[in-house]
Parts: C-alpha cells; structure tokens; sequence
C-alpha cells in the first residue's frame, strides 16, 4: 500500500535498523522501544491486521513465528521474552499493517495496560 509507513521500510524508502530479512518477512529495531530488545517482525505483504488476515496468510504467519523464535536465539534471550500482537482500535494498533512485537532484556508485568 502506497501510504503505509511499513510497507514502505519493507520496500526500503524509508530506512529501518534491519535485524533480519527474508523473501517474505522483515525484522528491524522499533524506532521507540520500550525495553532493551524491541523488534518488530513484518510480512512484507501488506495485510493490515490479524483481523483482516486471509487464510491464505495462516502459513506466513506460521513463518513469522519460526522468525521470532530464531531471532530470540539470536539476540540472546534465553531469560525470556514477550511476543505482542496488538490488532486494532481496542487493542493499541497504530501502524495497520501487521507486525509482532518482540520484547526482551527486561522482566514484563501482567496484566497488561
Ligand atoms: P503502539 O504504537 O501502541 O505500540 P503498534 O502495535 O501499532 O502500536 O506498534 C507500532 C510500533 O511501530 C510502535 O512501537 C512504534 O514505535 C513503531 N514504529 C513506528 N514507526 C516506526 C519506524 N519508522 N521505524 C521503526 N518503528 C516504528
């Protein structure tokens, strides 16, 4: 989609701290992170939401997990970390177009706000 911020660093008009990259998903450093590791795991496809998601997404999405579990490999999270999907307006969404969030360095609470 034209007018999306991360459709866009996907395509690399807008430049991202890249942490991994793939045919189909893109991780790179949220711009305001919340905690010592805060990534943000995207399908490059534009799907705005899990709500909007097609079944034909199932298997991507089901990648984009396999990612998060490397990535946390990666970055040496063995103490733990928080995967966070926030969908639509109730949820805290800001950016429609999908992404996980992947927390870590920092012990998290729950419930959340
Ligand atoms: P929230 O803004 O409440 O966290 P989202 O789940 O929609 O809601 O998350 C959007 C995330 O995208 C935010 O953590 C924000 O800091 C991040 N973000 C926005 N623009 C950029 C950017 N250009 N590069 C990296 N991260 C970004």
């Amino acid at each position: 989609m034209s007018d999306c911020i991360f459709c866009k660093i996907a395509e690399g008009t807008i430049p991202s701290k890249k942490v991994y990259e793939d045919e189909k998903v893109l991780a790179f450093h949220d711009i305001n992170p919340v905690a010592p590791v805060h990534v943000l795991v995207i399908p490059k496809k534009h799907i705005t939401s899990l709500a909007t998601m097609e079944k034909e997404d199932q298997g991507l999405i089901g990648h984009i997990f396999g990612v998060i579990h490397n990535l946390a490999e990666e970055l040496k999270l063995q103490k733990g970390y928080r995967v966070v999907n926030n969908c639509g307006e109730e949820g805290g969404q800001t950016v429609a177009h999908l992404h996980f969030h992947l927390l870590g360095g920092r012990s998290f609470a729950w419930p959340p706000g």
